[in-house]
């Protein structure tokens, strides 16, 4: 028997986490629940892309209820929801009801472009999400509208306004930051997570796709960004609960702490705690690179549960080490919305 099937079998006879071949502990995992956004950022699905999943592919809720409680059973602890756009998959708060019954999840957070969450958001809490982050690159309505080819500003504004008022708490901005494209206003967005008691995140842009890959012509250094905002207020180091790779500071005399998601200036593989299932039910073990393995015909094929904690163990044993994002940037042509950011 090949060592990493010897491994698997001996993580399910030990019922214990899941460490890969580097020593890490995964304890995370992003489920796309939908490939499909009704946005087209300029970073993410290209314009004019028709080639998205079949339904028919698509894991149904008892499918992803399964791999879920799979994965539980062998240490991960929290969940994401994303995309794609999560909430564009129907019934949505049904999916995130029966999630969160499951022993062993202590944590379902869920990412999205916020165009839905006046109506969403209430009953996604009532179901049980108990973390959201929203993508919000601009509070220019129309710089807003071009980079996500056509988004209403206000829609994803009211958004915000329905997540708070559904009582998240808190709610976590994601603005990915690009030179010559909305760098001008970091200031401002960090004003507006200040007055409305938002957390900030800068994300930096990831060669992901032939689009990722055009937009890192607007790369921008967020070490550079952080020295930027050291000169205006007082960051202070800090910590927050989420299972990602932010790093963390408080900015002095205020509420409001700011991220650094920084994959290219400091990545973060060392620490890296998740894994990544698609709308399809394939495992992606790392953003930037191509292992993977396929649930979906195991499942299909009335896989046992045993064997299902199995594929994930061997999954997990095909982790590598780190992307490749600085030396290989042309390596990965899976775009975000397909992997879940
Ligand atoms: N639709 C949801 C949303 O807007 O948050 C979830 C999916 S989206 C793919 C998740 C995150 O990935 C968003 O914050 C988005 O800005 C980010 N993202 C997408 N492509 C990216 C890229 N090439 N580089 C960095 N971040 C990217």
């Amino acid at each position: 028997m090949d060592p990493a099937r010897q491994m698997c079998k001996h993580f399910r006879a030990m019922q214990t986490a899941l460490i890969d071949s580097f020593n890490r502990r995964i304890e995370y995992l992003r489920i796309s629940v939908t490939d499909r956004c009704e946005l087209r950022c300029s970073y993410c699905i290209p314009k004019g892309f028709t080639g998205f999943e079949e339904p028919e592919h698509w894991l149904t809720f008892d499918e992803i209820e399964r791999v879920v409680g799979a994965f539980t059973q062998l240490g991960v602890m929290r969940v994401r929801l994303t995309g794609g756009e999560p909430l564009s998959r129907g019934k949505l708060p049904d999916l995130a009801g029966r999630l969160v019954r499951i022993p062993g999840l202590r944590d379902l957070s869920l990412s999205t472009n916020g165009t839905r969450l006046r109506k969403l958001a209430l009953p996604l809490r009532r179901a049980g999400v108990t973390r959201l982050n929203v993508s919000l690159d601009s509070l220019n309505p129309e710089r807003f509208a071009e980079i996500t080819g056509g988004g209403r500003l206000e829609q994803v504004l009211d958004g915000l306004m329905a997540a708070k008022e559904a009582g998240f708490d808190p709610v976590k901005i994601n603005m990915v930051a690009m030179k010559g494209v909305n760098d001008g206003e970091i200031v401002d967005m960090v004003d507006f997570c200040i007055r409305y008691d938002f957390t900030l995140r800068l994300i930096e842009t990831m060669p992901m796709g032939a689009t990722g890959r055009e937009a890192t012509e607007h790369y921008l250094d967020l070490q550079e960004v952080k020295r930027t905002l050291q000169s205006r207020y007082e960051l202070i180091p800090t910590v927050m609960t989420g299972g990602g790779p932010a790093r963390y500071v408080r900015v002095g005399g205020t509420n409001l702490r700011i991220g650094f998601i920084t994959p290219i200036s400091q990545h973060f593989c060392a620490t890296c705690n998740r894994v990544r299932l698609t709308v399809d039910g394939t495992i992606y073990t790392c953003l930037g690179q191509e292992n993977n393995l396929e649930l979906r015909p195991l499942l299909r094929a009335g896989v046992t549960d045993e064997g299902l904690k199995e594929a994930i163990c061997l999954a997990i044993s095909l982790k590598p080490e780190r992307h490749e994002f600085t030396t290989r940037p042309d390596k990965i042509v899976r775009f975000m919305s397909v992997t879940g950011g």
